[in-house]
């Protein structure tokens, strides 16, 4: 039998499916079917998602099969497609795999969630009632998530409801009028400086402020810049726990609520912000890394806060970084990039350095927040036992502290109690047994830990090498361990330990946020979780317990990330009226990098690093690939390694240079062996594809995997 031709009413389209798939699959689309739509297709054995990514002139199409329906989705708009492209080409992932982020939408039928909103009425309400619409009509006067109103009861919202004092409405409608003029705030010349620069540039600004110059005032109005020429701004920060406040400002600035954008939402919300950013209802998102996936209908504005923040990588599934995949969408939807930090990464202050990004720094700070002076203790007087930390100085400062009520803080960057339990009679050293690490004793919980893949087990009591009884003893300190040492010295004190591991959730963290802020505590111990954006005015006092911890880590950004924690933690002295003290205490208080962050010298720190980046022709002034094989078999894992090096002739003979196979300096997590290659290539050279090749053709069993990440931030 003859096959039809193409007829009037049919063609054939390529299509993406939201697959892992190295390759888009051709199919049998009716003419109503255009680029860009997302449609249901069959695949194997199932019906899945796809989108539309062009017309193909083919001839051969009795295999082909059927478009089966187009979604209720909205079309996806080109300049997403191109980004999306442009990603995958960079990132050396499936293209599929990344349209599923932007696709992560609920089924439509889900619940909505509306907002409460004043209703200006003559009634009659009860005192607690009448705060609440007071509150309302001032700060959310088209109104806002009842979620984000603390010091109000359900109850209350729902009585105030049913009395015609408020209302609720529909988010999305509420979002309509978001007020655009400032209300009472004069912009300094410096930061109508930075504004500028934002509307005008072509390229991406780097601004660089500390925290207290006023750069939240500078997203603002660049918000309302795009605002007014009818485009929408997505604000990206790093951490979720401290997007609640932000956005309150945020709504208090523009009088609407933002949508708000993270992986761990709710059905609703998520429905509603995704629809509501598709058809440009919502002109305003913070988000986490995941927001830049949504599909605006027309993105003016991409703000990335803490541009510097390792939150922004995503190590699994599709590895990318946020901060630079924005600059890259923003290329494509014409939108204006804002990059802000304190600390600016090393590479995006060399990327402002040769011109690919305009620096725009901000130099004043408002209010009566000051610098704290920062003094090194040097630990090699101090005189500890193998078992202390905490040297005389900060015992000394710390008691000034509690004479005068103000608090301290002490910084380690060490969850638990100890990072390492060792046996006394064997000195056996107690390991996981899925991973290459060591067990972090948990005393609170009473428990081994893993850091690598969450393995937990009770303290044994025997050693379970030599099998002797008792002899097992705790080595280092975590936090937990320095807890103990400051109620020996300070029986009397409220002490807080603070760590990801102890406070679980968000609503827990701001709660002790808020106990820290009343003045609940005395002394705060803390991990790195302390370092970011909280504001304690009655804290005059920082301890960073061991400043030696990472100053030579070995690893490409070592150095970065200690002068970015050290200044962060630092900075949370004294930032209100009360002046602090940051007292660091190291055993090599002449290194380099110590001084630069001691004499607060930001452009010798970046002139160090920088120059030393390009002496190694490291990044940013080369690229790195970096190729990890992991398998349950570790000898597969370095047979897989060796026959890549020995295949990589095209590689490098394009210029690249290859290193490696070696083993993993975590060799093995969650029971899998990993080897790592090293590709080191000129920046300026695009052989992505090659790289992409090299994979492709490297035999290995169903078990092995080999993942690529591109500019790759963590190399354990
Ligand atoms: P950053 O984001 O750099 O930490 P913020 O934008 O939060 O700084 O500003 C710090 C404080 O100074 C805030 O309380 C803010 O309201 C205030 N502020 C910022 N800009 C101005 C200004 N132009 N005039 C008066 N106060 C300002
Ligand atoms: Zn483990």
């Amino acid at each position: 039998m003859k096959i039809e031709p193409i007829t009037e009413t049919m063609k054939v389209v390529s299509v993406w499916t939201l697959t892992p798939m190295d390759k888009p699959l051709d199919y049998l689309a009716g003419r109503e079917i255009a680029i860009g739509d997302v449609v249901l297709v069959p695949f194997g054995k199932r019906d899945i998602l796809g989108v539309v990514w062009r017309e193909v002139d083919r001839e051969d199409i009795s295999k082909l099969k059927s478009v089966i329906s187009k979604s209720e989705l909205p079309p996806l708009q080109n300049s997403f497609c191109s980004f999306v492209e442009k990603m995958a080409e960079y990132t050396l992932s499936p293209l599929g795999q990344i349209l599923k982020m932007g696709l992560r939408v609920p089924d439509p039928i889900a619940q909505k969630n509306y907002f409460l909103k004043a209703l200006n009425e003559d009634v009659a309400l009860t005192p607690k009632q009448a705060q609440l619409r007071s509150w309302l009509l001032e700060n959310a006067e088209h109104g806002t998530d009842p979620k984000i109103i603390s010091g109000f009861s359900r109850a209350i919202m729902n009585g105030l409801v049913e009395r015609g004092g408020a209302e609720w409405v529909d988010p999305i409608e509420a979002n309509a009028r978001p007020q655009l003029d400032r209300k009472n705030m004069m912009l300094s010349d410096e930061q109508q400086n930075a504004v500028d620069a934002v509307s005008v540039s072509t390229k991406p600004v780097l601004l660089k402020g500390i925290t207290g110059s006023g750069k939240t005032e500078v997203y603002f109005e660049a918000v309302a810049g795009a605002l007014r020429e009818e485009r929408q701004a997505l604000i990206m920060l790093p951490e979720i726990a401290l997007t609640d406040r932000f956005i309150a400002r945020c709504s208090e600035r523009f009088g609407i609520s933002p949508g708000h954008w993270h992986s761990d939402m709710g059905v609703t919300a998520r429905r509603d912000v995704w629809n509501g950013v598709a058809n440009g209802k919502v002109p305003i998102v913070i988000g986490a890394r995941s927001a830049l996936f949504l599909p605006y209908q027309n993105l003016g504005l991409i703000v990335v806060d803490e541009e510097h923040d390792t939150a922004f990588k995503q190590e699994e599934g599709v590895i990318y970084h946020g901060r630079d995949m924005a600059v890259l969408r923003g290329h494509f939807e014409n939108a204006n990039v804002l990059l802000a930090s304190a600390t600016p990464s090393v590479e995006s202050l060399q990327n402002a350095q040769s011109g690919r990004y305009e620096l725009v720094e901000l130099k004043e700070r408002f209010g009566e927040a000051v610098l704290p002076k920062i003094r090194v203790s040097d630990m090699r007087d101090a005189g500890l036992n193998a078992s202390s930390w905490i040297g005389p100085e900060l015992v000394a400062e710390m008691k000034k502290r509690l004479q005068l009520g103000e608090q301290s803080l002490l910084f380690l960057n060490r969850r638990g109690f100890a990072p390492l339990t060792i046996c006394r009679a064997c000195g056996h050293q107690l390991g996981c047994p899925n991973c290459d690490a060591r067990l972090v004793e948990h005393r609170a919980r009473g428990r081994l830990q893993c850091h690598q893949c969450g393995f937990e087990e009770l303290l044994p009591k025997a050693c379970p090498e030599c099998e002797v009884e008792d002899k097992l003893a705790p080595i280092g300190p975590g936090v937990e361990r320095l807890a103990e040492e400051v109620a020996e010295h300070f029986p009397d004190a409220r002490i807080l330990v603070l760590s990801s591991d102890l406070v679980q959730g968000e609503k827990r963290l701001k709660q002790e946020i808020n106990a820290i802020m009343n003045g609940e505590y005395d002394i705060i111990v803390g991990t790195q979780m302390v370092a970011k954006g909280h504001n304690f005015s009655n804290l005059t006092l920082v301890g960073i317990v061991d400043a030696d911890i990472g100053l030579e880590g070995g690893d490409l950004r070592a150095a970065e990330r200690s002068f970015q924690l050290l200044r962060q933690v630092t900075g949370r002295a004294g930032r209100a009226e009360k002046p602090g003290l940051a007292l660091v205490q190291s055993y090599q208080p002449d290194h380099a990098l110590l001084n630069a962050i001691l004499r607060q010298d930001d452009e010798a720190f970046y002139a160090l690093e920088i120059r030393g980046r390009e002496q190694a022709m490291a990044p940013p002034f080369s690229r790195f690939i970096a190729v990890i094989i992991s398998s349950p078999d570790l000898n597969e894992a370095v047979q897989i390694g060796r026959d890549m090096v020995s295949n990589s002739q095209s590689l490098q003979s394009a210029g690249m240079r290859i290193f490696g196979p070696a083993i993993a300096p975590i060799s093995r997590i969650r029971g899998r062996s990993r080897v790592r290659i090293l590709v080191k290539m000129p920046k300026n050279l695009a052989l992505h594809k090659l790289v992409q090749d090299w994979r492709s053709a490297t035999k290995k069993s169903s078990k092995a995997k080999i993942t690529l990440d591109v500019d790759p931030q963590s190399f354990f």
